[in-house]
């Protein structure tokens, strides 16, 4: 017996301390796996093969299925899981591969695709960041009163659609639609002018409530089993014609881009920083002493054709007015149920100043800023043949947890 240490990269999202979920396919079988360094753990080869013996999961639980089953076994079960995958593969802060385990054990990231981890129940989206919420107010109302009356007591959100949510390296139609052009006063049907990207953060439900009973604030967060990126791609033109009076639709609804890796609450516990500070009392269902934000680097670049990318904004989950516990809490007051696979995001991530904006919208301002690009164009939305590239990270060198990719390219509309 001997033992191949592989090293892992200084730079990558995924060192020992991180250990993520995910689901690849290979032909036609897929398989729940984590990833350490450039490599892909297959779990269900892990499983057959005994790793995880002494934790007596369900036969197949990572076979042919996304991980809501996995999920479903609760965090008692998928934290000694992840410990399990620590103690087994890593060793001296490397990845460590005794030759008496089959080769197929692991794969080089790359070599397999992946999927969307969990079939998606229900998705809502949220309006969590107060700059951003602001910022939209003064571009659209009124800059005095950019802040609508509500919104510093309620975490405001809305119900969105789960069949659209694709996984990162997905091709995103622009959408047609409805909208106003110029003077007109009656709409027009064609491609949107305006496809825009949202950074934002989602979470994952690991557990089911019941119907009729609130989860409350300091409950909430067991309920989390972990956190992906999410670009909620929208079309403001279309959105600007139809958001009143129910709020997004269809320029919401045509496609969100969603990392492959769920990045679970334990690896993210150091990472854990204060909320930030209430400039109105708020109701005590939504009152935590918890430290309950999380200092997460965000970024998202643009790749215009040509391969040249340019950053266009660095954020910070932090910002966050609202937290993901408070979201999660005021979703279920009401008794509103939420079931394993069900997908909250955070809505667009933009921080307190200039260069930290989570939406072309803002970064542009309504177009009037416009964003110069590495090749020498600028971009006031994103134009057909563009990639959108999030990314996010905490920490650094052996105990960075980074999210992985999350990404797509804007192709034209169809032709209908
Ligand atoms: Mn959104």
């Amino acid at each position: 017996m001997s033992i191949t240490i592989l090293p892992i990269p200084l730079d990558s999202d995924f060192s020992p301390a991180n250990i993520p979920f995910g689901v690849f396919r290979d032909g036609e079988t897929t398989s729940g796996c984590s990833r350490i360094g450039d490599y892909i753990i297959d779990l269900h080869v892990c499983q057959e093969y005994g790793i995880f013996e002494d934790l007596r999961l369900p036969k197949n639980i990572f076979f042919n299925r996304p991980l809501n089953d996995f999920m479903s076994l609760g965090k008692e079960v998928t934290k000694e899981v992840r410990q399990t995958i620590m103690s087994t593969f890593i060793l001296d802060g490397q990845l460590a591969i005794n030759d008496i385990w089959p080769i197929e054990m692991f794969r080089k990231a790359g070599s397999v695709q992946m999927v969307l981890p969990i079939t998606i129940g229900d998705y809502t989206d949220f309006y969590s960041s107060k700059e951003h919420a602001t910022n939209v107010g003064i571009m659209f109302r009124d800059p005095k009163n950019a802040l609508l009356p509500n919104w510093l007591h309620i975490p405001v959100g809305y119900h969105g659609r789960s069949s659209s949510i694709v996984v990162s390296g997905t091709e995103v139609h622009r959408p047609n639609g409805q909208t106003i052009q110029g003077n007109d006063t009656s709409p027009t049907y064609g491609p949107s002018r305006q496809v825009d990207f949202e950074l934002e953060m989602a979470f994952v439900i690991g557990k089911n409530s019941g119907l009729g009973q609130p989860i409350g604030i300091n409950e909430a967060e067991s309920y989390i089993f972990g956190l992906m990126l999410f670009n909620d791609w929208s079309a403001r033109d279309i959105q600007k014609w139809e958001y009143v009076p129910l709020g997004p639709f269809l320029a919401k609804n045509f496609a969100s881009t969603l990392s492959p890796w769920i990045i679970t609450m334990e690896s993210l516990e150091p990472f854990k920083v204060e909320a930030q500070p209430r400039e109105k009392p708020i109701l005590p269902y939504l009152e935590s002493s918890q430290n309950c934000n999380y200092d997460i680097h965000l970024e998202v670049a643009i790749e215009t054709e040509g391969n040249s990318e340019t950053v266009v904004t660095r954020s910070n989950f932090k910002y966050l007015y609202w937290s993901m516990i408070q979201q999660l809490a005021h979703h279920t007051v009401n008794g509103c149920n939420v079931r394993v696979g069900d997908l909250l995001a955070s809505g667009t991530i933009s921080g307190p100043h200039e260069g930290s904006y989570g939406s072309m919208l803002e970064i542009a301002w309504k177009g009037t800023k416009p964003v110069p690009m590495k090749d020498g164009t600028t971009r006031i939305f994103i134009q057909d043949g563009d990639t959108v590239k999030l990314k996010g990270w905490a920490g650094n060198g052996s105990s960075r947890v980074g999210f992985g990719e999350c990404e797509g390219k804007l192709i034209p509309a169809l032709n209908t």
